[in-house]
């Protein structure tokens, strides 16, 4: 007998178990296409040499490591708060935000979600787009959240469902958070257009809802920073007060270092001043303190102007890479003579693409092509490369046809 007889198993994570699966295979033809992190065009871990760089001049610098401050160093949320809202944005220079450095995209969203349960004054409950990203909702049950669901993706044009959209947040109660992706939504590959966007942002204002982002991608998407903080900057300049979580994970490589960020757009400096406050009482009873060598690295990266500049560089061309995918697959499968349209491989963007594929289809991809990605039909580009494009555009062109 043991504490814990009482603890059922749980189920294991889906992206995981994808891996375990393709590592025990032992076909040399095997791909993964379940993983999230960039791969070069080798299939390797790729380190940005901006990210190189910034090692070594911190390593140089022989700095020690005294405890970060609680919401992190003020050089760093300032360096990220610049860089998703814009170097000369009001709502920055009025000093109306609430910004705390945590535990990379995840620990933003968890703390901000978790902030709502505790301070939130209004209706609590977060509705999240059809499909999202999984851990969305599980941090919503962890929390005991409710969570609804408003139409995103339309599987029959495998594009965004701007009508479906529109209706389903005219009708979200006022006063509910909506969760929405900056840019690159994962998994499907579809952001809204500018004028989307727009639209998108006037519906959320008539219903007074109360935008939360998640920007996991900035500059991925289309390999520019700016370009990827379109919506961010639009729904700021339309006067919504949002919440923002940020990460390094992807566009710097950083993922297991763990940089990340937290903003609430508070109105004014003495709201913000309330807010952190008790952000900082959240943290403190959470993990204290943030931790420091990957917010050392982004803001190292951030604050020289030479570094930056690389930075801007080795982020388009992961961008640039991922996009030369797109085109090379959707060319692969049409090439083979597939009659159905695969527009929607180049349309879509980010690391991610949604295929289409059926479940028997995805099946067969694993089972006759040692191709390993999730049931739902997402691949991940990262991990289609020079080598194996071919192969996996004739697998998805047998899989269809
Ligand atoms: N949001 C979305 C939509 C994501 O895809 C990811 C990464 N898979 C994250 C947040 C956060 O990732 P991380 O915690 O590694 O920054």
């Amino acid at each position: 007998s043991t504490w814990w007889s009482n603890v059922q198993m749980g189920p294991p994570d889906v992206i995981l178990g994808i891996t375990e699966a393709y590592k025990r295979d032992t076909d040399p033809k095997k791909v993964n296409l379940g993983v999230g992190a960039y791969r070069d065009d080798q299939g390797k871990p790729f380190i940005l040499p901006s990210v190189r760089k910034a090692e070594e001049i911190i390593y140089k610098k022989g700095l020690n490591h005294e405890y970060a401050p609680i919401g992190g160093e003020a050089a760093y949320t300032d360096a990220v708060a610049k860089l998703a809202f814009g170097e000369d944005s009001p709502v920055l220079k009025n000093k109306s935000n609430c910004t705390v450095q945590t535990l990379s995209g995840t620990g933003a969203l968890r703390l901000g979600l978790e902030f709502i349960t505790k301070h939130y004054a209004k209706n609590k409950e977060i509705w999240l787009s059809t499909p999202t990203w999984g851990n969305h909702p599980q941090i919503c049950n962890t929390l005991n959240l409710s969570h609804k669901k408003y139409r995103y993706f339309d599987p029959k044009t495998n594009g965004f469902d701007l009508k479906g959209a529109l209706e389903d947040i005219s009708k979200i109660p006022e006063g509910s958070i909506i969760l929405l992706h900056a840019c690159a939504h994962n998994p499907t590959g579809v952001d809204p257009k500018p004028e989307e966007w727009k639209q998108l942002s006037q519906v959320i204002k008539d219903k007074k809802l109360y935008p939360f982002f998640d920007m996991a991608y900035q500059g991925f998407a289309t390999g520019s920073v700016d370009n990827d903080a379109f919506a961010v900057r639009l729904f700021v300049q339309e006067g919504h007060q949002v919440m923002l979580a940020q990460s390094f994970a992807k566009n710097m490589g950083l993922y297991g270092e763990r940089a990340g960020a937290l903003t609430f757009l508070c109105g004014d400096e003495e709201a913000a001043a309330r807010v952190m406050s008790q952000v900082k009482i959240m943290i403190r009873t959470m993990y204290s303190n943030p931790p420091l060598f990957g917010a050392r690295l982004v803001h190292e990266i951030l604050t020289d102007p030479q570094l930056k500049a690389q930075w801007l560089k080795d982020v388009k061309l992961m961008a640039d890479r991922i996009i030369d995918m797109r085109t090379k697959l959707r060319a692969g499968i049409e090439g083979a003579g597939n009659k159905h349209s695969w527009k929607h491989i180049t349309d879509q963007i980010g690391m991610f693409c949604y295929t289409g594929l059926k479940p028997d289809q995805v099946e067969r991809l694993t089972k006759d092509f040692h191709i390993y990605l999730t049931k739902d039909g997402r691949i991940s580009v990262a991990g289609i490369s020079s080598n194996n494009v071919d192969y996996i555009a004739e697998a998805m062109h047998k899989v269809t046809s």
